[in-house]
């Protein structure tokens, strides 16, 4: 349990309400920021603004998933009301205070490190990821089958980068029937795609092992899908990319050439709201129960 927990909630969108409705189950003090919108109540939150704050008492305070801005504003979709984070904020928190972000960026990274406390960043955790790369494939299969003309069974799939969304990518196109090829670069990872059932390649190949393929799937945070292998894919290649952006493909070639190429970030929270929000939950309670105990 949470009780005596002070934890501060600033912005967000609907995944923060499962966070919100997780830690009240367990308890916690919950002071809501950036939710003056919202009808839903929960017990043992209030809503407040960043000045009203007793900041001496918290002991966590949870950003959203895209943390801050680069100039300190965070989002919210419960609010019209500008929210800036900035070190005063934390300065009055008591020592022990924790930052919970999904991710951060140097004006977080500035902020925590000038107040001497802690920043934990839940989508750098291998378990974070790993549950969130179910709806990231889930969201690819809508996807696939939102913007092509063929059954995704028998098509002919390759999915670059065999990390923790690549193998989910992987599996679950080829449980639906796809044949599947999957190219990385390690020779662990070529091992694993062998003992996975699917055509393994080496990304040193890349242009000739996309010259038959209808969907390929990039997973891989860099540019590979350069114009030089573009211009020997067919036309009718589908390409969504799901690594962060810029993407990993040469969009603006690949309009160029009239090929379809999707940069499709976050699809966790855009297909799966409640679900991804009730990951982040489910960790983010587990890392403040062990806090709680120390
Ligand atoms: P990950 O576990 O680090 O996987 C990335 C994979 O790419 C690793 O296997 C890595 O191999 C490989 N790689 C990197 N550079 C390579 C290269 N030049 N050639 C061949 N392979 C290379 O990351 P992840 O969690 O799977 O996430 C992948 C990307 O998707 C990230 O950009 C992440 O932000 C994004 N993402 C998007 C969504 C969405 O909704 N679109 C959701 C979740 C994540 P090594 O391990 O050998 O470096």
């Amino acid at each position: 349990m949470l009780t005596d927990k002070h934890v501060v909630v600033i912005g967000g969108d609907a995944r923060q309400l499962e966070i919100i409705r997780k830690l009240s189950t367990l308890d916690a003090k919950i002071s809501m920021v950036g939710f003056d919108q919202l009808n839903d109540g929960f017990i043992g939150a209030s809503k407040h603004t960043l000045e009203d704050i007793e900041w001496s008492s918290v002991d966590a305070i949870l950003l959203p998933v895209s943390g801050t801005s680069t100039d300190g504003n965070i989002e919210t979709v419960f609010s019209n009301e500008s929210l800036i984070l900035k070190v005063e904020h934390l300065q009055k928190t008591p020592k022990h205070c924790v930052i919970y972000s999904g991710i951060s960026n140097n004006y977080l990274d500035q902020c925590v490190e000038k107040a001497e406390r802690s920043l934990v960043k839940l989508m750098e955790r291998d378990d974070v990821a790993i549950y969130n790369s179910i709806p990231t494939a889930e969201g690819t299969v809508m996807m696939a089958i939102q913007h092509t003309d063929i059954t995704i069974h028998r098509a002919k799939v390759a999915v670059l980068g065999l990390g923790r969304v690549g193998m989910s990518v992987a599996r679950t196109f080829s449980a639906l029937g796809a044949e599947v090829k999957v190219g990385a670069n390690e020779s662990h990872q070529l091992a694993r795609i062998t003992e996975m059932g699917l055509k393994p390649f080496h990304t040193d190949h890349i242009k000739e092992e996309l010259k038959d393929v209808d969907l390929c799937i990039n997973t891989i945070p860099a540019r590979v899908i350069t114009a030089n292998v573009l211009a020997e894919m067919p036309l009718h290649t589908l390409i969504i990319d799901l690594a962060s952006k810029p993407g990993g493909t040469d969009f603006r070639y690949a309009e160029k050439r009239g090929m379809k190429a999707l940069l499709a970030p976050g699809l966790p929270g855009i297909v799966a709201p409640k679900t991804a929000g009730q990951i982040l939950a489910d960790v983010l309670a587990g890392l403040l129960t062990t806090e709680t105990k120390k």
